[in-house]
Formats: structure tokens, sequence, C-alpha cells
């Protein structure tokens, strides 16, 4: 008899316990199914809905933090709810630019006054720096392009060294663009010289050497070798065809001002404008050339000729040094 009343008490206090854990699993379930359907993202609850009274009576349920933090702007993704959030929500940080280097062009240009810099990567080609701080070695172009193959073609004229006007071919199209863009205005253009290699350039500079200069004087006239821009592929001189003379009255010619007033459109610069260049000390390290054309691509072109910025301070606002 007592074992009977025994067996009937424990089952009750089982049955008790199944209910009551089956009650909590549902709550929980429901619960979490509000969480899925309305989500602490979008601010909405069901009608009628009140977070203490929902869990007020388990406060140690994780379920509840996450309506403590339901005014944080969180993704609603069930399976998160189970991690403990921080006390104290972090300060949302600004989103930086993927690239560090943007980043601090922005300020840099912020500080300067200057628009919001183009997204461009600076350590692709198009941005590869020659001049006597930043020397090249003995780099080559990966494949060249030779302009002199289009002359028949297009009529533009091209020196008659043996490589013609020999660029890297990634800039190849553009240039012909650029100049049949010149010679369709009614514009006489010749194109004195595109890629030089390093031994072409010691020459030149060894011949200026030879003709009295001093070896400091003659690197602001003729490139050293290995910081020549020509030696990127990605320079091209281009004058009158009329006036092939490189000196600064080659400002004068009509074809000049049409190249200088529609470069950047092709992404071309002049690369060596005269209040940027002059001496050793000057920005560029060069004289003043109103000749030599620079490919940096159309959006750096355009940038760097609205707000009058030659290649070394373009570079300089990314952090190029
Ligand atoms: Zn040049």
């Amino acid at each position: 008899m007592k074992n009977r009343v025994g067996r009937t008490i424990i089952g009750i206090l089982a049955l008790l316990l199944l209910g009551f854990y089956t009650y909590r699993q549902e709550q929980i379930h429901y619960h979490s199914n509000d969480v899925a359907a309305w989500g602490p993202a979008t601010g909405l609850h069901p009608e009628g809905f009140q977070a203490d009274s929902v869990i007020g009576s388990e406060p140690e349920t994780p379920v509840q933090m996450t309506y403590e933090n339901e005014a944080q702007p969180a993704p609603a993704a069930p399976e998160a709810e189970q991690a403990p959030l921080p006390e104290e929500p972090a300060p949302v940080p600004e989103v930086p630019a993927a690239d560090p280097s943007l980043q601090l062009a922005r300020d840099n240009a912020a500080a300067l006054g200057l628009p919001e810099p183009p997204e461009v990567d600076i350590g692709s080609w198009e941005m590869l720096l020659a001049n006597p701080s930043h020397p090249i070695e003995t780099y080559q172009p990966p494949q060249m392009g030779y302009l002199n193959m289009t002359v028949s073609e297009t009529d533009i004229q091209t020196n008659y060294n043996p490589n013609r006007c020999a660029v890297d071919l990634r800039i190849a199209d553009q240039l012909l663009a650029f100049a049949l863009g010149c010679k369709d205005a009614g514009l006489p253009v010749y194109l004195s010289s595109g890629y030089r290699s390093y031994d072409e350039q010691s020459y030149l500079f060894q011949r200026k050497i030879g003709q009295g200069y001093s070896e400091e004087t003659a690197a602001t006239i003729v490139a050293r070798p290995g910081t020549s821009e020509h030696q990127t592929g990605l320079a091209c001189d281009i004058t009158d065809f009329y006036r092939e003379t490189k000196d600064s009255s080659l400002e004068d010619t009509a074809t000049y001002q049409w190249l200088r007033d529609n470069c950047a459109d092709y992404g071309f610069v002049v690369r060596y404008p005269a209040d940027k260049s002059g001496s050793a000390d000057s920005i560029t390290g060069i004289i003043y050339e109103p000749w030599h054309f620079r490919y940096v691509g159309v959006e750096a072109a355009r940038y760097m000729t609205d707000n009058n910025l030659c290649l070394e301070e373009f570079l300089a606002l990314y952090g190029v040094e």
C-alpha cells in the first residue's frame, strides 16, 4: 500500500516535472519564433508585446539579453541570441576605406581643401613613379606597342629612331586616340619620343655631359639612366610637326594648347608643368617640358588636371613620399 502511494506520488511528480519542462521549452520556442518573425533589427514586435512580461520571470536566460539590447541595430540571427552580448554597446566606428592609402588620401585632400580623390590603386602600373628620388633601375615595360605600324593609316608622324614611337602596349591605343584627336582638330602632331631603354638614356645623359654640362645640370635636362619616365613606356613627347624643337616656346603652338586642354580625357597629363618644374629643387626636379605627356589613367588625370597637381603631389596624397 505504502509502495503504491509512493509510486503514485513519484509518478505525479514526474508528470509535473515533464509538464513544466515542456511548458518552459515552448515558451522559449515561441519566444524564438517571435524574434525570428519580427526581429530586433526592425524594432517591431507582436501587438501587446512587452519584453519584461515575456521573459521577466527568467532573468537568467540568455534570450533575455537579446531584448535588453534590442535598441542595437543587430541582425536578427536566432543562433546569435545565445552569445552573451557586451553590457556597454561599442561605439559604431566610421566605415574606413578598404585601402588604407585611400583613407589617407581622403584625409590629406580634405586638409588641403581638395575634393575627394579617386579610388586609384597606387601600386598599379599606371601610377609607376620614375624620378631622381624614385629610380626604377633597369625596369622594362612587359610588352611594347609600336605606333609606327599605324602611321600609314593615320598620317600621324613619328620619329625615325629604330624603335619609332614605342610605348608600353597598355597605353598604345590611348596614345593613338589622343594623337588622332589632335589631328582631327586640324593640328599637326608629331610623336617625338616614347619608350627609351636604360641604355639609350645612358647614352643621352653622357652626351649631355659631353656637351659641357655638369652632371647635376645635365640631370635636369636629360634624366639620369634609371630615373627617366621614358623608361616606363608610359610617356611620350608630342610636338607640332612643324616645330619639333623642344623648348618652352612650344607652349605657344595650337597643337600644345589642344593637347594640354584635352589630355585628361585620354588619361594623360602634362607631366612637367611650368609651376612645378624648372630646376633640381622644383617638385618634379625636371625642366618645364610642355611636350612631355604621361599616361596615368582618365580618373587620375582629371583629378590632377582639375586640381593643378603634378604626379609627385598626387601620389603624396596617398602617402607616396
Ligand atoms: Zn619627355
